[in-house]
């Protein structure tokens, strides 16, 4: 995501005040639902379609120069769900909302990554409306990146909630379950929260025992992914196991098992027997299966 996030303009009042003014500056819009799209991607709309100064300015960050006239463009957020239904329609007049999913799939990929940006802030602002220590409301403060409680002083930052995804490999099998209510044969990585105290590696092995009674070890970190639903951060891992019979332990998934190199580089090629579906494209997990399998297949040969 090419955007610069312009952290040492955030406090400058006299500058978000000029940068308001600005008539190159532009706005993101998302809902709940989704982002505010056009035919070139997220639809960029002047700060006078958007409300002009009755909006709240998040600021997002520069836009990168090559979009704007010269200059890079300052980007601010809109939320959508916070407008009445005339500032709405105007703001989304000539463009629609599509989910973040299908944003992902259907934006190159820096515009899909500030399209998890624009959701990941504004779903923390949405949710953020109080102070947590003492109830009050709160208001935005550092241009979008904090909220401040009047009340009892209390700063607010956006949160971000880490989840491990690991792919686990036993002699050339990989581990991977399903919840109830996925697509029929869908399965993926297992994955979970990190608790409070817990080191990821440790949540690694943690979320294998409970999802599938399986014991691993040496958890490598592999990458990471934003994934704004609400607001999580992906951290993709690997690690081996001595195998075992996995079985379905808290409940949480509707089945777990090993699949073979076979069976999952079918799936991933699109010419399987329909017994497994992988993952969408978009996702971190299908991007880690995809990885092992290639690994594994130079490993075997
Ligand atoms: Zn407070």
């Amino acid at each position: 995501m090419p955007l610069d996030r312009a952290a040492t303009l955030r406090d400058d009042e006299a500058w978000i005040a000029r940068t308001l003014a600005d008539p190159a500056s532009r706005v993101l819009a998302a809902s709940a639902d989704g982002v505010l799209v056009d035919d070139t991607g997220l639809a960029r709309r002047t700060l006078a379609e958007a409300g002009g100064e009755a909006i709240a300015p998040i600021l997002l960050g520069l836009d990168a120069p090559s979009r704007g006239a010269g200059g890079s463009v300052a980007l601010f957020a809109v939320d959508l769900d916070g407008l009445d239904p005339p500032a709405a329609a105007a703001i989304t007049q000539g463009g629609r909302t599509i989910s973040l999913r299908e944003a992902g799939a259907a934006l190159a990929a820096p515009e899909a990554g500030l399209a998890a940006y624009l959701t990941a802030l504004l779903n923390w602002h949405r949710r953020h409306g109080h102070c947590a220590n003492c109830g009050a409301p709160t208001r935005i403060a550092e241009a979008g990146y904090a909220r401040r409680c009047d009340a009892c002083a209390a700063m607010h930052f956006p949160r971000t909630d880490p989840v491990v995804i690991m792919v686990v490999e036993h002699a050339g099998s990989v581990l991977l379950g399903r919840h109830a209510g996925w697509p029929a044969n869908q399965y993926s990585a297992l994955a979970g929260f990190v608790s409070p105290g817990e080191s990821l590696e440790e949540a690694v092995v943690r979320e294998v025992r409970e999802e599938s009674g399986i014991d691993c070890r040496d958890p490598a970190f592999v990458t990471s992914q934003p994934w704004p639903f609400p607001t999580s951060l992906m951290l993709g891992f690997e690690a081996r196991s001595h195998g075992g019979e996995p079985q379905v332990i808290d409940g949480e998934l509707e089945d777990v098992r090993w699949f073979t190199l076979a069976e999952v580089r079918s799936a991933i090629g699109g010419n399987g027997d329909g017994r497994l579906r992988v993952p969408p494209s978009i996702s971190i997990a299908r991007f880690l299966l995809e990885r092992w399998a290639r690994d594994a297949a130079m490993r075997a040969s």
